[in-house]
């Protein structure tokens, strides 16, 4: 295995599914480093420094929001929850206390290998320190810098607080964030709770921005959890 690959660190406690996330990852040449509790876990991305982590909830010492409050205290490395469907609200807590990014089992090897470029992309720009000043998907381009919108090369008006919610959505573009991660930025702290307005803007930016605000390809809705900008960089 090449050493330069990036390494993953792996909380899970269910034997099945660590087999499933060992094949699938290293069949795609990252390297591989595995915990089976919280404890562990913990212990092992403070020693191994991996590039990215992929955190079950249900674990059988610490629950998985407790791991990413206590890895968040010192690291900033993205972490991707692994949850099952009936965790709902703590995949909302979790990623408020700031994981990146979610897969609900079961997930297939191809989600998992989009959701794991795209927290290695957005890991190396904030290293970076920077954002590229034009995004470009599909026929939509925002030039940040000059503040323009473009559709098919023609400009698109967006209202301020339009404009402002495209880009917080950018800046997490290809990971989900949640109703109030989106309303504490785009609103402020006393309007976290304020989930219509996020409905009322999304259909207008769906509208200007969509070919097709009824079936939408970029600003996808994620039923009560937030939105996600459809994003891969491998696209
Ligand atoms: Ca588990």
């Amino acid at each position: 295995m090449p050493e330069d690959k990036e390494l993953i660190l792996l909380i899970e406690d269910e034997p099945q599914m660590r087999r499933f996330l060992r094949i699938t990852l290293q069949s795609h040449g990252y390297r591989l480093v595995e915990a089976a509790t919280g404890q562990e876990g913990l212990a092992q991305a403070a020693t191994r420094n991996p590039d990215v982590m992929l955190l079950d909830l249900g674990l059988p010492d610490l629950d998985g929001l407790e791991v990413t409050r206590q890895l968040r205290e010192w690291t900033q490395t993205p972490i991707v929850i692994i949850s099952a469907r009936e965790q709902e609200q703590d995949k909302v807590k979790a990623l408020d206390a700031g994981a990146d990014d979610y897969l609900t089992k079961p997930f297939s090897a191809g989600e998992l290998m989009a959701r794991i470029r795209v927290a290695l992309r957005h890991a190396a720009r904030q290293t970076a320190g920077k954002q590229e000043p034009v995004f470009i998907l599909q026929n939509l381009r925002v030039d940040l810098a000059q503040r323009q919108v473009f559709v098919d090369e023609k400009e698109v008006h967006l209202t301020p607080i339009e404009y402002k919610l495209l880009t917080v959505l950018i800046r997490h573009a290809g990971r989900v964030i949640t109703h109030r991660q989106l309303l504490h930025e785009v609103w402020g702290p006393a309007h976290v709770n304020e989930v219509q307005y996020l409905r009322v803007y999304m259909t207008q930016l769906r509208h200007k921005l969509e070919n097709d605000p009824t079936r939408p390809r970029f600003f996808m809705n994620e039923p009560g959890i937030g939105y996600r900008l459809k994003f891969d960089p491998e696209e």
